[in-house]
C-alpha cells in the first residue's frame, strides 16, 4: 500500500475508534437505568463491533489466517455461553472474564517474546504489570466460575497463615517483575513470573466462600479491565486504554455497591471467609409453627387490598415466574389495587437480577421501587407478597447481632399489615439461616413453586376480575 493510502486508512481508523469510545461511554450511561438499559447494551455491542472491524483495517495486520481461526474458536465457545439460563449468568460472567484476562495475558506474553531483550524499562513495566494482572485474573475467574457452578467446593478453603503465603507468592511475582525490568532478557524469569501469577490467582479466590463470589467476580472484572488498559499502553491502542479503564472502574464501583448492599467491607470479602458462617448457621433450627394458606385464599386477600408490595427474589428467577407475576400485576391493577415491586440490590444471584427479569416480562419500570422507597411504603401497605425471596427480607439482619447477615439492609416486608410468602418449603435461603418473618402472626406461607402458585392466584383473580366487570356493567 502507498503511504498516502495508509495515512487515510489510519485517519479513518482513529475516527472509528473515537466513535467506539463514545459508544462505550454512552452504553455505561444508558445501562444505569432499566428504562434505557436495552439501548445501553445495543450501543456497547455496536461500539465493540466497530472497534473489532476497524482493527481489521490496521495496516500492521498482514495475515488474517489466525484471526479467522480465533473468530471461529470464539464463536464455538461464545454462542453456547450466551445461551445459558439466567440463573447461571454469574458463572458465565466469570468465564467471560477468564477469557478476557487470558487474551490480555497472552498478548502481553507475545509482546514480550517479540521485543525481548530490546524492551525499554518503561515498556517492560507495562508488560509485567499487564501480564501479572491478566494471569491472576484468569485463574481467579476460573476458580470463581467453578465455585458458582459447584464443580468446586463453595466453602472457603483456608489454613493457618494463608494470607501470609498468598502475600509471599504475590511478592515473588513482583520481585521477578522487578528483575525483568532491570534486565528484560533474563532467561526463564518471564515464564516463572507467569507461572507464579497464575498460581496466585488460585490462592486469591479459593479462600473466599461461594456467598461472596458475585462480588469477587465484579472485582476480577475490574482487574481484567485494568489489565486491558495496560495492554492498550503496550500496544499503543487508545481504544483499549479507554475501554479497559471504563471496564475497570465500573467493575470496581459495582463491587463497592454490592459490598454496601450486603453490609460487607472489601477486606471482609477478600479475607473474611464468609461461607463458613453458612454451615454454622444451619445448625440452629427450632421447631416453630407457621400459618399457611391456599392460592384461593391468597387471591381473595390480594383482591381485597388497596396496596400490595411484591418482593421478588431468587426463587422467582428459579421458577421463571416473572411472566405470571406480570399477569397477576395486570389483574390486580384492573381490580384497582396499587401494586409496586420492591427491589433489593442483591436479590437473586447477581446485581440487577430482578430488574432484568421484570423488564423481560414488561412490568412497567415506574412500578419498580428501590429498597429505601419500598421501606417507606411498606408500613402503609396492606400486603407484602414475597415471591421466592428470603435473606433480603430477613428481620434478623436488623435485630440479631449474632446473625451472619446482621447489618445487611433488608426490605422490611414485616412492616406490612399482612405478609404472604411464596416458597416451596421452610428451607433457608442463600445465607443458610432461618427467617423469623415466617413465624409472625401476620404471615401466611404459600407453599409451592412460585410459577405454579402465582398461576393459581392468577386463575382465581381472573374470576374475581370477571365478576367485578359484570357488576360494573350491571351483569350485561
Ligand atoms: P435467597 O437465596 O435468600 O432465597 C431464595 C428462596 O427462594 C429460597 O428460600 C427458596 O426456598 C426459594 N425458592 C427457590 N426455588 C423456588 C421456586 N421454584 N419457587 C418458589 N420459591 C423458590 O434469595 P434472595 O433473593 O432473598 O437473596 C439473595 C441472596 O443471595 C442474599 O443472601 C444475597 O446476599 C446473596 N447474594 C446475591 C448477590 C447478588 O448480586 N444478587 C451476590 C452475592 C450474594 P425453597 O427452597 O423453600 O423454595
Amino acid at each position: 500500500m502507498t503511504a498516502p493510502i495508509v495515512l487515510v486508512i489510519q485517519q479513518y481508523a482513529d475516527f472509528s475508534y473515537v466513535a467506539a469510545i463514545a459508544l462505550f461511554i454512552l452504553s455505561l450511561k444508558w445501562l444505569s437505568s432499566p428504562a434505557t438499559a436495552r439501548r445501553g447494551v445495543l450501543s456497547g455491542e455496536i461500539g465493540a463491533a466497530l472497534a473489532l472491524v476497524t482493527t481489521f483495517f490496521d495496516p500492521r495486520l498482514v495475515q488474517f489466517r489466525w484471526i479467522a481461526v480465533g473468530l471461529l474458536v470464539g464463536l464455538i465457545i461464545g454462542i453456547p455461553l450466551g445461551l445459558v439460563k439466567m440463573t447461571a449468568v454469574p458463572q458465565r460472567t466469570a468465564m467471560s472474564h477468564a477469557f478476557g484476562a487470558l487474551a490480555a495475558a497472552v498478548i502481553g506474553i507475545s509482546e514480550y517474546y517479540v521485543h525481548a531483550p530490546h524492551i525499554t524499562k518503561f515498556g517492560m513495566t507495562e508488560i509485567a504489570m499487564e501480564v501479572i494482572i491478566g494471569c491472576l485474573s484468569f485463574t481467579g475467574s476460573l476458580i470463581a466460575a467453578g465455585k458458582l457452578q459447584e464443580v468446586l467446593p463453595q466453602r472457603p478453603i483456608t489454613y493457618r497463615g494463608q494470607n501470609y503465603v498468598s502475600l509471599a507468592i504475590f511478592s515473588a511475582a513482583v520481585i521477578l517483575a522487578l528483575i525483568l525490568i532491570i534486565n528484560p532478557g533474563a532467561p526463564y524469569l518471564f515464564p516463572a513470573m507467569v507461572g507464579v501469577s497464575l498460581f496466585f490467582g488460585i490462592l486469591l479466590v479459593t479462600p473466599i466462600g461461594g456467598a461472596d463470589m458475585p462480588t469477587v467476580i465484579s472485582l476480577l472484572n475490574s482487574y481484567v479491565g485494568l489489565s486491558a488498559a495496560l495492554l492498550g499502553f503496550v500496544l499503543n491502542s487508545k481504544v483499549l486504554v479507554v475501554a479497559g479503564a471504563l471496564d475497570g472502574s465500573s467493575g470496581f464501583i459495582l463491587s463497592v455497591i454490592m459490598c454496601k448492599a450486603m453490609n460487607r467491607s472489601f477486606t471482609n470479602v477478600l479475607f473474611g471467609a464468609f461461607g463458613q458462617v453458612t454451615a454454622a448457621a444451619e445448625q440452629v433450627k427450632e421447631e416453630r409453627t407457621v400459618r399457611s394458606a391456599t392460592a384461593e385464599e391468597a387471591a381473595a386477600i390480594l383482591a381485597a387490598a388497596t396496596s400490595v408490595v411484591v418482593v421478588p427474589g431468587y426463587g422467582m428467577a428459579v421458577a421463571q415466574a416473572q411472566h405470571k407475576v406480570r399477569e397477576m400485576f395486570d389483574l390486580l391493577t384492573t381490580l384497582g389495587v396499587d401494586v409496586k415491586f420492591a427491589i433489593h440490590p442483591v436479590a437473586g444471584r447477581m446485581p440487577g437480577h430482578m430488574n432484568v427479569l421484570l423488564a423481560e416480562a414488561d412490568v412497567p419500570y415506574d412500578k419498580l421501587v428501590e429498597m429505601e422507597d419500598a421501606n417507606s411504603d411498606l408500613p402503609q401497605a396492606d400486603v407484602a407478597l414475597v415471591i421466592g425471596a428470603n435473606d433480603v427480607t430477613n428481620p434478623a439482619a436488623k435485630t440479631n447481632q449474632g446473625s451472619p447477615i446482621y447489618g445487611m439492609p433488608i426490605i422490611e416486608a414485616d412492616k406490612a399489615h399482612t405478609v404472604m410468602v411464596i416458597k416451596r418449603s421452610m428451607n433457608p435461603g442463600f445465607a443458610g439461616i432461618d427467617n423469623p418473618l415466617y413465624y409472625l402472626d401476620k404471615t401466611l406461607m404459600l407453599f409451592g413453586d412460585a410459577k405454579a402458585f402465582v398461576s393459581d392466584i392468577v386463575r382465581d383473580l381472573s374470576e374475581a376480575a370477571k365478576g367485578a366487570k359484570k357488576s360494573a356493567t350491571g351483569g350485561r
